[in-house]
């Protein structure tokens, strides 16, 4: 017999899913993190493995899964470019079967199933910003397909498993987020413009720094997963969650340069492939659902600059 609402959560060990699982625990949760550690790592949860109601299992989401629960929140993908260009087919199958497998599982025990999708399915937009109702400027054959792509289809998946199979999904389209947890290796603009800054490395902007993107800081999107999961059964999404409010790279270079007192100078380094110009979240559905990101860029970026802080950068970056 259960009691508590047993709540799956698929890359439960990587940045997200570690403050996810950290939430929902605190919210009385009976947790299950599933997590194949190719990002993630199990040192990101030991600190949880004390708590009874949580469990971690080793597991790759593309195999079929047989548990039984209530809830699932399935964000196992790799999330950074130089982590999911790494190895591309396992990124579309970690998508796109992960998709199959987790959604196989929420038909047969009739779960409520969310799935992490991303701001990466409208592409290089031409819209700005970018509504739920866009339907993307998409590259299939590029190095970010794999990943767009990818997403791309288990939002089709989600869909057709909802109007075939009447499952219950959530499906949210996460804009960039940033936090401490965040891997400081993973290549992503904040982690490589914190610990450059932190280090007295050169800040390396790609591009002339023009192209702009919308943080949002993680507590703020753990409270939207947690908001999309609750609004009744109708709402399917899609719904985006991420701040509106837009910096140039070159403003957050500043901006880190700035609150960490460092001395780095700005080196200018080409384009990679396929990188989006401009984007920014449309929030219109997900504040009529009741969210919003409170949390400003620059309170965010000093707990992340903290949490860097307390990480043995020298080591890491050896
Ligand atoms: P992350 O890389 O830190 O976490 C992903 C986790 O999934 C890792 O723990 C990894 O080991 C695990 N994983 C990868 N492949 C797996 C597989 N086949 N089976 C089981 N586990 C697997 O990334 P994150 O930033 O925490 O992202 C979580 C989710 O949110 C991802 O689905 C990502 O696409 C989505 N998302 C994140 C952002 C962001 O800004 N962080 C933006 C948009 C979407
Ligand atoms: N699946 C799973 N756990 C379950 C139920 C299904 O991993 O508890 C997998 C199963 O292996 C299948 C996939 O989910 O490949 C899709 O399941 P569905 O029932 O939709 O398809 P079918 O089994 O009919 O092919
Ligand atoms: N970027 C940069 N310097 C870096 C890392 C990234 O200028 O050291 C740029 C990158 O080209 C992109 C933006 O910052 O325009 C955001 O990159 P990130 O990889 O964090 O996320 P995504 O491109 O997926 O939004």
């Amino acid at each position: 017999m259960h009691l508590l609402k047993r709540v799956l959560v698929t890359g439960g060990a990587g940045f997200l899913g570690t403050h996810l699982c950290e939430r929902l625990l605190a919210d009385g949760c009976d947790v299950i993190c599933v997590d194949n550690f190719f990002t993630g790592t199990k040192s990101n949860v030991t600190h949880l493995l004390s708590n009874p109601n949580f469990e971690i299992i080793r597991h790759d989401v593309t195999f079929p899964l047989y548990l039984e629960i209530d809830e699932i929140y399935n964000l196992a993908c790799p999330a950074s470019p130089i982590h999911y260009q790494h190895d591309p087919v396992q990124t579309t199958k970690t998508s796109v079967h992960g998709a199959i497998n987790m959604l196989g599982l929420a038909k047969r025990t009739r779960a409520k199933i969310f799935q992490a999708s991303t701001s990466e399915v409208y592409g290089d937009p031409e819209v700005h910003p970018q509504p739920e109702s866009y339907v993307g400027s998409v590259n299939p054959i590029g190095p970010r397909s794999c990943y767009d792509e990818g997403k791309r289809c288990a939002e089709t998946l989600f869909f057709d498993y909802y109007r075939q199979h009447k499952v219950n999904i959530k499906v949210a389209r996460i804009f960039n987020t940033y936090g401490p947890m965040m891997h400081p290796n993973d290549g992503r603009v904040v982690s490589n413009f914190i610990t450059q800054a932190l280090l007295g490395n050169p800040i390396t902007i790609y591009g002339d720094g023009s192209q702009t993107r919308s943080f949002c800081y993680v507590d703020d999107m753990i409270e939207g997963f947690l908001t999309l999961m609750d609004t009744p059964d109708e709402v399917t999404g899609p719904v985006n969650l991420g701040n509106p409010t837009e910096f140039s790279i070159l403003e957050l270079a500043e901006k880190v340069i700035e609150l960490t007192g460092s001395k780095s100078e700005l080196i200018f380094k080409p384009l990679p492939g396929d990188d989006p110009k401009q984007r920014k979240p449309d929030i219109t559905r997900a504040k009529e659902l009741g969210w919003e990101p409170t949390i400003q860029l620059e309170k965010g970026l000093v707990s992340t600059i903290e949490y860097f802080k307390t990480l043995d950068l020298e080591s890491i970056f050896k």
